[in-house]
């Protein structure tokens, strides 16, 4: 019914770090927007209002002083970081700079909903649907990130909490919580990053499911390559991927250690019910509270490639490199051991590597 059809050698979609990674590489080896440059056009397709992907949605408190370190895009250095800003700002500034700066194709707010083949002969295109119409391609670079997916475990009594249950994804300020009691279910940094900004104006209770394991000094190369290859075991292996800090722990900071000294890392295993006025442990102890807020972080944005049928018996998808080992049209950048800055930056530069081999094959 009149739905526009558009093509494209390669569609990316998403444009946090990895999406934009891969289109800076994919302009370094003469793809241009499309259709204008045809063989070799590509569009970014993302889902956003305006750039800077999942950073535009970072609660306020997340400063460039308090991320891990941030990665610079590749080919353009960020501004020097006011420390104090918020990086729901300063990311994205940068970001749009950097859209600008090498005219990269980005078309937005588009939401690409669902992915299919045309053809099941990978020479076949692949067809893009999404709320404003259809691409055509030969190629995916998908870069959707976990933001979108926040990921709530659920306990039984869950639904009979008379109090606030939010998840990290949904924070604003520790303000909102003065006066009552939180307790913060995660084992993660924004998990202790948030105890410690909410256990500096209200009570907290804090809990994991596994004991945390904590470091004095940052991890050094080795170790972080050592994180990174487990991750990339586990997705080579079709298991879904672990976050890297399930695999390096947590870094004490001085924020953190003065948090400790207030008694807001204390942490006890997770409860086995919700209650409707707090939540109670096996032994039958109770802690009352206002608010649960869980901290157990997000899982890859990957609902709208179901139609591809990608997950095998493992619970993931078999990877090999960025590329969907069954799939060579479909790459996954930002994906598992790749959830990061640096990681998104290689990512994108090796997948579009790999498809502008494939495409040179016809
Ligand atoms: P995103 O930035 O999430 O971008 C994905 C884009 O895809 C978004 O624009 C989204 O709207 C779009 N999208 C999703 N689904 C669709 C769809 N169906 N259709 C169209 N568009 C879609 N990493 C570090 O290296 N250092 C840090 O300090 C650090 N701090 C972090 C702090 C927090 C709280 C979190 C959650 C993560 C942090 N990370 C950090 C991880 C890091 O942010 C990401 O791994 C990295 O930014 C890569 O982003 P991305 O491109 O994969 O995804």
């Amino acid at each position: 019914h009149g739905e526009t059809v558009h093509t494209a050698d390669v569609v990316v979609i998403g444009a946090g770090q990895a999406g934009l990674s891969a289109a800076y590489h994919l302009q370094r080896r003469g793809y241009r927007p499309a259709p204008e440059t045809r063989p070799r056009g590509f569009v970014v397709l993302d889902g956003e209002e305006g750039p800077g992907g999942a950073w535009r949605h970072r609660w306020d408190s997340l400063r460039m002083a308090t991320v891990n370190g941030i990665h610079d895009l590749p080919g353009m250095e960020q501004d020097p970081p006011d420390a104090c800003e918020p990086s729901n700002t300063a990311l994205p500034r940068y970001f749009s700079r950097y859209e600008e700066r090498f005219d990269l194709p980005v078309v937005r707010p588009v939401r690409v909903e669902a992915v299919e083949r045309t053809d099941e002969d990978p020479r076949g295109l692949l067809r893009v649907r999404t709320d404003r119409g259809t691409w055509l391609t030969r190629a995916v670079v998908n870069a959707t990130g976990t933001w979108n997916r926040p990921y709530w475990p659920s306990y039984p009594g869950q639904e009979t909490f008379t109090g606030r249950q939010l998840h990290t994804a949904d924070y604003g300020s520790a303000e909102e919580f003065r006066g009552r009691h939180v307790v913060v279910v995660g084992g993660g940094i924004s998990a202790v990053q948030l105890l410690d900004e909410i256990s500096q104006v209200t009570s907290t209770t804090w809990v994991t499911r596994r004991e945390p394991v904590w470091r004095d000094g940052p991890f050094g190369p080795d170790e972080g390559r050592r994180a990174v290859a487990m991750v990339e075991e586990r997705v080579r292996a079709g298991l879904p991927p672990r976050s890297v800090v399930s695999v390096t722990g947590l870094l004490w900071t001085p924020a953190l250690r003065a948090a400790a000294r207030r008694g807001a890392l204390d942490r006890r295993p997770v409860f086995t019910r919700i209650v409707p006025d707090g939540v109670r442990w096996a032994d039958g102890t109770v802690q009352a509270a206002d608010v649960i807020l869980w901290a157990t972080g997000f899982r890859p944005q990957l609902s709208h490639l179901a139609p591809l049928r990608l997950r095998g018996p493992g619970g993931g998808i078999v990877m090999d490199g960025t590329r969907v080992a069954d799939e060579p049209r479909v790459h996954l950048v930002g994906y598992g051991p790749s959830s990061s800055t640096i990681g998104a930056n290689r990512a994108g530069r090796d997948a579009v590597r790999e498809i502008d081999t494939l495409l040179a094959q016809d």
